[in-house]
């Protein structure tokens, strides 16, 4: 049995094989800078891993208060020493990545405080949070004021008007990293440094928060190592490798974690209480896996952004540029191309791989959202995911993959499912 005819079983025709082994052909470089990332990220993870002396007492589960849960406060340790950050709040407990940013900017922001975004608008959930979309518990309901400066171009920091924006009432700066639902440039780490820099020129007493989801591993370095104040994600994205079942991080200074995790549990208990209810097995080996899945997701989106900018499609990033986080955009132009991408996504899964995505709304967005994932985490997009608003310019964000392989095969079927429908030519 060749390759040819497991392909040919699972529904991927000779053409659309060889078509996706040439583009293969011209990715070699980029696959070695990918892998030699996720090297020196693994090793990263295995220094905080040895540093603090992990063993298998760190896997007892805990129920009730957690007082005590050497595990908890290891793990927690073992993500700050990775982050290069003083503190780290990990856990269960922390349901999603906005429950998470939620807690982050509620625990340190006060009534009258402003908040200054100053990578445009934040991802679609923050909205609500923010209140920028009216919210029972928005932050602007408790008197935090809002203001948001525009990336240039889509692509960068507007440095002259951040360092105009910043006044003596700006209390924390918001960062988003990855472009969620956005056709806009995700951020270097290293741009985010000079944006930081340029906020604390003016007020080095101001707070910044990076939204880090989806680019945890991307880079060698993370926002923590460019002074953000916290850096933010979710475990069902790139740091829980595919093995966490839930939650969320949040690393940064001593005074930030602090609040935070008052925020989440109460005044006067903070990081002492929370029981890990033997999650942290998943916590941990899905961190020890972390850089590799992340390498295997990236090796897809790379893969996806070459056979797409071949059909004609514009992708972002494109295949030969910088990536900063995992997720790949790839507009369509059509409800009808969305349809067909997610389906064939869905026909490479694991689970679920029998049904067809269709557009429905969803808590949080403002157009209906069509979602292909066929994935052992509900929900989880750092497993091989396609997804977006079924809105102009019908993008989807293509992201995931907790194999290459698996990411190579939805690639394949997707533009199957495309070609199939007469909606591609190869
Ligand atoms: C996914 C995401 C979030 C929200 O995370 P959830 O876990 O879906 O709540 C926030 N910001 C960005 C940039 C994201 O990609």
């Amino acid at each position: 049995m060749t390759t040819n005819d497991v392909y040919a079983a699972l529904g991927v025709s000779p053409a659309v094989l060889a078509f996706g082994e040439r583009v293969l052909g011209t990715l070699g470089e980029r696959f070695a800078a990918i892998d030699a990332n996720a090297e020196l990220c693994q090793a990263k993870v295995l220094a905080a891993m040895r540093k603090n002396h992990v063993n298998a007492t760190h896997f007892a589960a805990t129920t009730g208060y957690g007082y005590d849960d050497a595990g908890r406060d290891t793990l927690e340790r073992v993500y700050a020493d990775t982050f290069h950050a003083e503190a780290a709040l990990v856990r269960p407990q922390l349901v999603c990545g906005t429950h998470a940013l939620a807690v982050a900017l509620s625990a340190n922001l006060l009534p009258n405080d402003e908040l200054l975004a100053i990578s445009g608008k934040p991802y679609d959930t923050l909205e609500e949070v923010i209140g920028i979309r009216p919210s029972p518990c928005s932050l602007a309901e408790y008197g935090v004021h809002y203001r948001q400066v525009e990336l240039l171009d889509s692509s960068r920091f507007d440095l002259p008007a951040i360092r105009a924006a910043v006044t003596e009432k700006t209390k924390l700066v918001h960062i988003q990293r990855s472009k969620g639902y956005q056709t806009r440039a995700t951020l270097s780490v290293a741009q985010i440094g000079e944006a930081i820099a340029a906020v604390k020129a003016v007020k080095p007493d101001a707070l910044v928060l990076v939204d880090n989801c989806y680019g945890e591993f991307v880079e060698p370095i993370e926002p923590s190592d460019v002074g953000a104040d916290m850096t933010v994600g979710s475990l069902i994205k790139n740091p829980g490798g595919g093995l966490a079942p839930i939650g969320g991080y949040i690393v940064g200074t001593r005074a930030c974690v602090d609040r935070c995790a008052y925020r989440l549990s109460a005044p006067g208990l903070g990081q002492e209480v929370g029981a890990n209810l033997g999650l942290l097995p998943a916590l941990y080996q899905g961190f020890f896996l972390a850089p590799a899945v992340t390498a295997a997701a990236l090796r897809g989106a790379v893969f996806a952004a070459a056979a797409y900018e071949r059909l004609g499609f514009r992708v972002v990033p494109a295949p030969d540029e910088a990536r900063h986080d995992i997720i790949q955009a790839v507009e369509l132009g059509s409800e009808a191309a969305m349809r067909a991408f997610c389906k064939g996504i869905q026909l490479a899964a694991p689970v679920d791989s029998y049904v067809t995505p269709e557009p429905a709304p969803m808590p949080g967005y403002d157009s209906p959202v069509i979602m292909a994932a066929g994935a052992f985490v509900q929900g989880s997009s750092i497993e091989l995911s396609a997804d977006g608003p079924v809105r102009a310019p019908y993008a989807v964000y293509f992201q995931g993959g907790l194999t290459w392989h698996h990411a190579k095969l939805g690639v394949l079927l997707s533009m199957q499912t495309l070609l199939d429908e007469g909606l591609i030519a190869l």
